[in-house]
């Protein structure tokens, strides 16, 4: 195939393309063309990715991006392609699996994959349509952005284009295609590919890539005897104990952390049945097909670990020593709860560490788990507490009115030696007014679904700065209605 654009090809201004993961050949991909859509219209866009990937904005709103994002035309210099990956799901091995509906358009010079998920099916599609439908287009675009705006490691999403054409899934439903943006897009799973299949070179090679890529530092690591694979699979381990203590601490249940969902960047990866909490219920399960709770919301950080000890495993060949493998996953077990800690001090408005921190964080969340009293609004209206110095509104949220009083008490006397407005500007910068709750979602898909994208255009601005106040914006930060308990969100996407 010609790198050389076809006449008809169409050019992207901003955009340079460069080899990156597909310089590693047949044996991790294939190559082919996304399958088009018919008359594909604009669901959400945005600037912020855009300007990430230096594209230029007018064009990413011209109908030759319309065209380009939906898959319906290539651009000059991409060669298109599907890897293949493996993993296990809800913890029992799957074999095989892939990119079975998300084709990657290949590599930026400034180092991003671009990818269109739902783009039409690929080898590795199986019973599969390798379509996705507008519903989870629309989550993941939008969950994509908030929880950039958050500051929590993810891929990135730059549109959303829908089209009528019909896609079965419990119902009949309409498709999209969501432009997905990451540095790699790397799963546990490729990994856990190779070496169950005993292809030890180009386990080797993709472990290569990674490291050079993403993590050139452990070439020179001291750690582990100058074992470059071990130092990696630590500073994995590491990144992934980082993400789960934001996701523990900003009240975020992925959902399905199967190993071909865990990033190897320590991205948040896969939108799916994801749910940010309403009430505090440690063991909340947001996917309605996880009927054993196996990815409850107390569950994830101890499923995260097991990931890993998948990962490690895979790696085993190139590490060469089971104790080494199993030490450089040691350090999750310190740096998951130490950065859990940092989060939640940071909620609290703490600016350095202190005996007692854990007790205090300890009793904020028992206290609200007795209650199931609503995460995000607890945490704004203690913020706003602390600033007005009126605890009425956060008092409330309490039946236990006493045992708020006593926890509140032991808050006041651990920030009594800074300034109330000091402790509550951090406050209010750590704990968000916004987030993407399932019924705000729902709102928006259902609006998008009669042609009004109005509501996703809203909800991006808001998520993407979703510690600011928003004047005017109050409805998308309140309780959530009674019908949102009865959303049922489930794998099926
Ligand atoms: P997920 O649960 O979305 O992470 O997907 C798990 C696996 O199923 C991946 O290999 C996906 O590419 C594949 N998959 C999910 N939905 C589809 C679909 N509609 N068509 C083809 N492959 C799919
Ligand atoms: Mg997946």
């Amino acid at each position: 195939m010609s790198m050389l654009a076809d006449e008809a090809d169409l050019v992207a201004p901003g955009l340079r393309w460069a080899p990156g993961f597909s310089a590693l050949g047949p044996a991790f991909l294939t190559e082919l063309q996304p399958r088009p859509l018919p008359e594909p219209y604009w669901v959400g866009r945005s600037g912020s990715a855009a300007r990430l990937l230096g594209l230029d904005d007018s064009w990413l709103q011209s109908d030759e991006g319309l065209a380009a994002f939906t898959g319906n035309l290539p651009i000059a210099g991409t060669r298109p392609y599907a890897t293949v990956y493996s993993g296990h799901q809800f913890g029992v091995w799957a074999g095989q699996l892939g990119d079975g509906r998300a084709i990657m358009l290949g590599e930026t010079a400034g180092g991003l994959e671009v990818q269109l998920k739902g783009a039409g099916p690929t080898p590795y599609s199986r019973m599969g349509d390798g379509r996705a439908v507008l519903r989870s287009s629309i989550r993941e675009f939008l969950c994509s952005e908030a929880m950039h705006g958050l500051g929590i490691p993810t891929t990135r999403a730059l549109c959303v284009t829908g089209s009528d054409a019909r896609v079965r899934r419990e119902e009949l439903e309409t498709a999209a295609v969501v432009t997905r943006l990451a540095p790699s897009f790397v799963r546990f799973g490729h990994f856990e590919h190779f070496a169950a299949n005993q292809r030890d070179g180009e386990l080797r090679a993709l472990a290569d890539h990674v490291i050079d890529r993403h993590y050139p530092e452990c070439r020179h690591s001291d750690r582990f005897d100058g074992n470059a694979y071990a130092a990696f699979l630590e500073a994995v381990s590491e990144r992934t104990a980082a993400l789960l203590a934001r996701w523990q601490a900003v009240g975020f249940c992925h959902g399905v952390m199967n190993t071909d969902n865990m990033s190897i960047l320590g991205l948040t990866i896969d939108y799916g049945p994801f749910q940010f909490l309403d009430g505090f219920d440690p063991r909340h399960i947001c996917n309605h097909s996880d009927t054993a709770g196996r990815y409850a919301f107390n569950q994830q950080p101890n499923v995260a670990y097991w990931n890993l000890f998948c990962l490690a495993q895979a790696l085993l060949p190139l590490i060469g020593d089971q104790q080494v493998a199993v030490a450089a996953l040691e350090s999750y077990k310190t740096v998951f709860p130490s950065e859990f800690e940092d989060r939640m001090r940071a909620k609290l408005g703490l600016a350095e560490a202190a005996d007692g921190d854990r007790q205090l964080i300890e009793g904020a969340l028992r206290l609200l788990a007795q209650e199931k009293v609503d995460y995000t609004i607890f945490w704004r209206r203690l913020s706003q507490a602390v600033a007005d110095g009126d605890t009425g509104p956060v008092r409330d949220l309490f039946i236990d009115r006493a045992g708020f009083d006593a926890w509140w008490a032991s808050h006041a006397a651990r920030r009594a030696g800074t300034p109330a407005a000091e402790t509550a500007r951090r406050m209010l910068g750590h704990n968000p007014k916004f987030v993407l709750r399932n019924h705000l979602g729902q709102q928006a898909i259902e609006a998008a679904a009669a042609r009004d994208f109005s509501g996703v255009a809203t909800l991006l601005a808001l998520l993407e700065s979703p510690f600011d106040e928003h004047a005017g914006h109050e409805e998308f930060a309140g309780f959530p209605p009674d019908w949102a308990s009865t959303i049922e969100i489930s794998c099926s996407s």
